[in-house]
């Protein structure tokens, strides 16, 4: 009987990735947590750690490791078992092709929360939901999509830890299917795939897996780590299954908060109420907010009169992972913004005035363009990466693009194509090239109208092209490091 990595893991209550490290010292030949091992191997480990019991500290209880050995998988991220902080429920965001069913997945998956609290009614949505499953908390942002997710990301404001990637498994693989896969890998962050419309007679799951697979996300049955979970948005089918999968790749993730630390916490949405004055959805990600805490919001700041959490009920503080609405600022703030707790009001208006003339300063100096210097330096690799962002009119001239770039030989310059797709240069590219600083390139294409007042106001590099060797020529001197691209 073969057992699943993970499953052993849950057995022997120790996570999923030290069970891969253990096998993988032991030489066992596993791709990741989703992988089997044999009974042997499964008995094996049982009896070492066993013998070795390692430590969880979960309760933030001391835990003793013995010395050495145990060190080296424990001390994974330069902290021991007992330094680190406790675990945080993991933040989802749900993106895809428009018409997929994002919107509908998201109401199915608040659904299964509502029937839980066995309370009908309307609350204003505050911009994230918790989910509770079989005691874990889940927590959804509710606005799909990828625009505003890199938004975010490109303020500095990361705190999607998985994307839901939908896909409508009769329609299959769509243009924004790809930009949503390239946000969310351009992001870092772990993607789940929904195959989506399987009540469809024309839902073909095989052929979505096999699309995605051609673009790296190897579906678990074929020896891969990425879950393929088939629902049905509309019928609330598959929905339990899903939140399944995101808890065991939150416990993949390992996701930690130190409800202690100092405060660091996001603002995702505001509004303006007629009755409560300026309100901020802001999700923690680190440290507590509370009632009654001098915040500065960016260039807005006040004491927090009250908090709601997502049902609309008032909470009196929030830890990591947690949403929770917020009164009393003077302002309505931008989505990514920092929030950050100070001592005093007088504090909090003193550097919300400064964040103000700082930004004024910013704005007035037309922000100048991301030098090349600027691309090339963003990478903590040794070696600068030249990320591009590629657009082209058809799909032939895109592979052709593609083809031939990936035949260039690398110089003192890595090149990292983290989008390529066909049509015009859209705000979503330019969204995606200011945060993870890239290099537009059009072959046969440009910006439309207002995309180019995007790219002005946030200074972003498009070259382009309708030759192409002009474009390779141009790619390849880059790549050297040598020429300058020109203006
Ligand atoms: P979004 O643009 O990705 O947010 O997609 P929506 O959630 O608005 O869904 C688009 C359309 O697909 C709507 O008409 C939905 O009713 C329909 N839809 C969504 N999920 C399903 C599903 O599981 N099965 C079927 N048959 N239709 C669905």
């Amino acid at each position: 009987m073969k057992i699943r990595v993970y499953q052993l893991a849950k057995e022997l209550g120790v996570p999923s990735k030290q069970l891969v490290e253990e096998l993988k010292k032991l030489g066992v030949d596993i791709v990741s947590y989703q992988s089997t091992v044999d009974e042997e191997t499964a008995d094996l480990l049982r009896e070492l750690l066993k013998a070795e019991p390692l430590q969880v500290a979960e309760s933030g209880k001391e835990s003793k490791v013995e010395s050495t050995e145990e060190e080296t998988v424990t001390a994974e991220a330069g902290k021991s078992e007992k330094e680190l902080a406790p675990k945080r429920p993991p933040v989802v965001t749900v993106m895809g092709h428009v018409d997929h069913g994002k919107t509908t997945l998201l109401d199915a998956i608040r659904r299964t929360r509502v029937a839980e609290r066995e309370v009908g009614g309307i609350t204003q949505s505050i911009g994230a939901s918790v989910v509770n499953y079989k005691g874990q908390k889940i927590v959804f942002i509710d606005t799909p999509g990828h625009e505003a997710f890199t938004e975010m990301r490109a303020r500095g404001a990361m705190v999607t830890d998985i994307v839901v990637l939908v896909v409508a498994a009769d329609e299959g693989v769509m243009p924004q299917t790809i930009e949503a896969l390239n946000h969310a890998k351009a992001a870092g962050v772990a993607i789940i795939v929904a195959l989506n419309k399987m009540d469809r007679p024309g839902a073909n799951p095989d052929r979505v897996m096999n699309q995605l697979a051609a673009m790296g996300l190897i579906p678990e049955s074929w020896g891969g780590d990425t879950i393929y979970v088939p629902v049905s948005a509309i019928k609330g089918e598959g929905i339990e299954d899903l939140l399944e999968a995101i808890i065991l790749i939150a416990d993949l993730l390992d996701l930690r908060g130190d409800p202690e630390a100092p405060l660091k916490a996001y603002v995702i949405e505001s509004r303006l109420d007629k009755g409560k004055g300026p309100l901020a959805t802001v999700v923690v990600r680190e440290g507590t907010l509370r009632v009654g805490d001098f915040v500065v919001v960016g260039t807005t700041y006040g004491k927090i009169r009250a908090m709601f959490d997502d049902k609309g009920d008032p909470i009196s503080s929030a830890g990591p992972s947690m949403p929770a609405e917020i009164m009393g600022i003077q302002d309505v703030p931008e989505a990514g913004t920092l929030v950050q707790r100070v001592d005093s009001l007088e504090e909090a208006e003193r550097i919300a005035k400064s964040n103000s003339d700082l930004q004024r300063d910013k704005q007035q100096k037309t922000r100048k363009e991301f030098s090349l210097e600027e691309i090339l330096s963003s990478s903590e690799e040794e070696k600068p990466v030249l990320n591009l962002i590629l657009k082209a009119d058809t799909a032939g001239s895109l592979e052709a693009v593609q083809n031939a770039l990936l035949k260039l030989e690398k110089g003192e310059v890595d090149m990292n194509i983290i989008h390529a797709g066909v049509g015009a240069i859209s705000d979503g590219d330019v969204i995606l090239a200011e945060a993870s600083k890239a290099l537009i390139v059009g072959f046969n294409v440009r910006p439309v109208g207002k995309t180019n007042k995007l790219i002005e106001e946030k200074g972003i590099k498009v070259l382009t092209y309708r030759i192409i060797y002009d474009l390779v020529d141009d790619m390849a001197n880059l790549l050297k490091g040598l020429v300058k691209p020109k203006e």
